[in-house]
């Protein structure tokens, strides 16, 4: 058998999108992957779905695992032929152990590359406004745990050196025994007017960040704004933080979204909201799969030769047109006479992504926009339409007497979703998500009946619903739902908009 090999690669602080070329690269070929708490679910998921997945833990007083069977299950799975991928947070040599877990593989003789990652240290602080030096304030910094009681004897940081210090001190997993060793720091000298900074989670949706001073933490009687995973940053350079906050200013920072729609449309628009500071939670209430049966969307496939118009009111209606297209081992020429209309930007766009132009799109997009535009120009023609299995009927209604034939084929069948995972329903119910998205009437619909029958609906009254377009606001409202915005466009890029100028207006009024 041949021999495995184990990449330590860093996933960086927290924000996915922190993560290094090579450590995706090497995440997306793992065979065996082996994670710790403090790892982003989206980078999890980057690895191949065909991938062993060992969570080992790592919380704070929730060892999963010890870090001797650590070692144990990379020795084990790398012996075993497999490409192990051991994802650590932030940067792996960097308090994380992963020079013991190295160590342990070089004694065993087994291969190990190591792919450097943004530690927190510097990729959280970063995300709270907060530079490690600074011309004008420091020109060194140090990186220190916090980990162990600066009583004892055997404690590894040395804080009465510390003190003496005149750069910035990054503490590590200090923020538990932070009171002490602020204590410790102004008895050996440290002036206690130092600026003191503390970041929880930075960089991830929910990051929270408090300025204080020495003293102020090393009074027992004060309790601590965060709690772990969290850093400290003590020093001077943390006068430049309310200058350099940028997070906090992002016009979503602290908004929890919950988005509704299938998870295959949503990537893009979960890019969008985060990097504009809100934290994203998918629970779709639909789910998209293949046509059940795909004889009628093979024919017309076939027969796309009679065809004039072919018209796509979804993007997974082109999705799935145009994937079945090459699974039946034919090209996109199969399109090359054919007129292809398009019902919004989000369609167009996934035309464009097969390099195809839609020739017709209306202004407004909706159903009725689109008939009456597409009536000006099928007149003796024929008309194919995928569509999902359930929806509108309204094109092929308005269409039938003036083109020469409509046919609706099923490119995709739209599913209910069963049930919304718990930890959704339980930040429903501890009313920690702040908007809802919905994106159909369907979606509207589903939001509500897939609450469990015990669902106290005042859970919901302090929850921004957004709405697509009218359509779905009317039927937002015949189940009780009342958006507190409706997009001008009916787009995900209109329902963003609509939110994020609420929430400006929102903080405005909050600074008055
Ligand atoms: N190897 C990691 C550090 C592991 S030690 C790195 O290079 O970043 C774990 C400690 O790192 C936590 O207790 C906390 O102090 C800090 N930490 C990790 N991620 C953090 C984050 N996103 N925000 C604040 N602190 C974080």
């Amino acid at each position: 058998m041949s021999q495995g090999m184990v990449v330590l690669v860093g996933a960086g602080p927290g924000d996915p999108g922190l993560i290094t070329r090579r450590g995706e690269s090497i995440l997306r070929r793992a065979e065996v992957l082996v994670y710790d708490h403090l790892v982003s679910h989206e980078l999890i998921r980057l690895a191949p779905a065909s991938a062993k997945r060992i969570y080992v833990g790592k919380s704070r007083g929730h060892h999963e695992m010890s870090q001797s069977q650590i070692n144990q299950v990379l020795c084990d799975e790398a012996k075993a032929g497999h490409f192990v991928v051991r994802l650590k947070g932030g940067d792996p040599f960097v308090f994380g152990r992963g020079a013991e877990e190295a160590e342990v593989l070089f004694e065993a003789g087994i291969p190990f590359r190591i792919v450097p990652g943004v530690t927190a240290g510097i990729g959280a602080l970063a995300y709270a406004g907060l530079p490690v030096t600074h011309r004008e304030y420091a020109s060194s910094v140090t990186f220190v745990t916090g980990h162990d009681d600066p009583d004892l004897p055997q404690c590894r940081a040395d804080w009465p050196l510390l003190a003496k210090f005149h750069g910035t001190i990054v503490v590590y997993m200090g923020v538990t025994r932070l009171c002490r060793i602020a204590q410790v720091l102004i008895q050996h000298g440290k002036s206690p007017d130092t600026p003191v900074a503390m970041v929880e989670r930075g960089s991830w949706p929910g990051q929270k960040v408090a300025v204080s001073s020495l003293r102020e933490v090393a009074d027992p009687q004060v309790a601590l704004p965060v709690k772990p995973p969290a850093l400290v940053m003590i020093g001077e350079v943390v006068h430049s933080q309310s200058k350099l906050d940028w997070w906090s200013r992002l016009p979503l920072a602290g908004q929890t979204v919950l988005m509704t729609r299938p998870e295959s449309e949503t990537h893009e628009d979960v890019e969008q909201l985060e990097e504009n500071g809100a934290e994203v939670l998918l629970a779709p209430t639909i789910t998209v799969r293949p046509a059940d049966d795909p004889t009628e969307l093979d024919s017309s496939i076939s027969k796309l030769n009679e065809f004039d118009w072919l018209v796509f009111t979804s993007a997974n209606g082109v999705r799935f047109f145009i994937e079945r297209i090459f699974q039946l081992g034919k090209d996109l020429r199969v399109l090359g006479h054919i007129r292809l209309a398009a019902i919004g930007p989000a369609t167009t766009q996934a035309l464009k992504k097969f390099g195809l132009n839609a020739d017709l799109v209306p202004t407004k997009y909706q159903s009725e926009d689109l008939a009456r535009l597409l009536a000006e120009h099928v007149q003796g023609k024929s008309v194919l339409m995928a569509r999902a299995n359930r929806g509108r009927t309204i094109l092929k209604d308005q269409l039938s007497g003036i083109a020469r034939q409509v046919v609706q084929v099923t490119a995709y069948n739209n599913a209910d979703s069963l049930a919304f995972d718990e930890d959704i329903l339980d930040r429903l119910r501890l009313g920690t998500i702040d908007w809802v998205t919905l994106t159909s009437s369907a979606i509207a619909r589903r939001f509500i009946s897939m609450l469990p029958d015990d669902f106290q609906i005042e859970k919901l009254q302090k929850i921004k619903f957004a709405s697509i377009s009218a359509i779905t606001s009317a039927s937002a409202r015949e189940v009780g739902i009342e958006p507190v915005v409706e997009a001008q466009e009916g787009s995900f890029e209109g329902l963003f908009k609509a939110i994020v100028s609420y929430q400006m207006n929102d903080k405005s009024k909050a600074t008055v």
